[in-house]
């Protein structure tokens, strides 16, 4: 048998004909940048968040990019971030000439650990991006009170977690703004990239507007200098069709995700790590990832049986050459650095069978107990 980490051909053949269709209509239409696809979608995506405005914008790198700018955050200024994420949190603070100002995680979670944020605040700190890492929203409570108490900015990196939800509240609720990724392998994914910053502050949601269009208000002239920055309409239309199936896709990997505790916990639980799913949070579950022993021996031994795996992350970027600079070194973030050499991130899609994952869970089983 083989596992794939994921899957994406029979969604596509079960929505071929309603994308196909959508596909054609703004081909027919020849409008092919910021119409009505992406107005709607722009429109759909703020309502789910329980936000005002919803911006589209090219990827979920730029969502964060545009962002900071919107906030007018620049050189001289520092935003806290995990170091145990994806490369363009921290890079997208770079690139406006901030500092990142890396924060260790709660080893439970995975999730940047609140505790740990007040002694990294500073006068220059204008912001704190909590990544709800592998489709769990952060303690977004502490880190409001925190950010409340200090007059900063949250900007949630929400890529991986679109359809999740903290003490009943959504992605893009309490964070001043929330960004989502559309990348292919997202949970809501378009096929090329695309992405959308979600904010209710007009001011913010105008001034990012603005930047993903050159910085260019009235059209022609400029007073900042932004991007060109659009999610496209024809991602716009696919996506569109998509987001109907969005919360049936979630329960489906939920469900899941319970499946692999179930076998994991029965025959392994004195190995493996299964994943802590906070009891207030609605976890979506964008990577099924557990702690091991012994990780990349085990990698190694599923890819000989056919089961793929993946490394969430592998190189915590407060150790990353590019961030040489700020002065980081090993054991500084131990709880990072000792997720980074444990955890694995097994096969999760909504139409993962359970003959699959009961394979999966076999060739563990066999690795670790013969
Ligand atoms: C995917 C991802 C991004 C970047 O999104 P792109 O659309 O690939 O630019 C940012 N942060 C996290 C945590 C991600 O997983």
């Amino acid at each position: 048998m083989k596992v794939p980490m994921l899957d994406l051909t029979e969604q596509y053949q079960n929505l071929k004909e309603e994308i196909h269709t959508a596909m054609e209509d703004v081909m027919s239409k020849a409008h092919f940048i910021l119409g009505q696809n992406v107005k709607d979608l722009e429109a759909s995506v703020a309502e789910y968040s329980n936000a005002k405005h919803g911006i589209g914008v090219a990827n979920g790198s730029d969502a964060l990019n545009i962002s900071i700018l919107g906030l007018e955050i620049g050189p001289d200024d520092e935003v806290i971030v995990p170091s145990f994420t994806f490369f363009a949190t921290a890079g997208a603070v770079a690139r406006t000439g901030a500092t990142p100002v890396f924060v260790d995680i709660d080893p439970k979670t995975y999730n940047i650990d609140p505790e740990k944020i007040e002694a990294a605040i500073t006068p220059k700190t204008k912001a704190i991006i909590p990544v709800h890492l592998y489709g769990q929203m952060a303690d977004m409570d502490r880190i409001k009170e925190i950010a409340d108490k200090h007059n900063i900015a949250i900007i949630e990196d929400a890529a991986q977690a679109i359809g999740s939800t903290y003490k009943r509240k959504k992605v893009g609720e309490l964070g001043t703004t929330a960004c989502y990724s559309f990348f292919p392998t997202k949970n809501l994914g378009a096929y090329g990239d695309a992405g959308m910053i979600i904010t209710s502050d007009d001011e913010v949601g105008e001034r990012m507007r603005v930047l993903r269009v050159h910085g260019s208000k009235p059209k022609y002239y400029h007073h900042v200098l932004g991007y060109n920055s659009r999610l496209d309409e024809l991602q716009a239309a696919i996506l569109n069709v998509k987001f109907k199936h969005l919360d049936d896709w979630s329960d489906q990997r939920r469900e899941n995700a319970y499946y692999y505790n179930e076998l994991l916990n029965k025959e392994l639980s004195d190995i493996v790590v299964t994943p802590y799913e906070e009891e207030f949070n609605h976890h979506v579950y964008h990577q099924y990832t557990i702690r091991v022993p012994k990780r990349d021996e085990l990698q190694a031994h599923l890819k000989e049986q056919g089961v793929a795996t993946m490394i969430y992350y592998p190189q915590p970027l407060h150790l990353q050459p590019v961030f040489k600079e700020l002065g980081f070194k090993e054991g500084d973030l131990p709880e990072t650095e000792k997720a980074a050499k444990e955890a694995i991130s097994l096969p999760m899609f909504p139409e993962l069978t359970r003959e699959q994952q009961e394979y999966v869970v076999a060739n563990i089983k066999e690795f670790y107990k013969g």
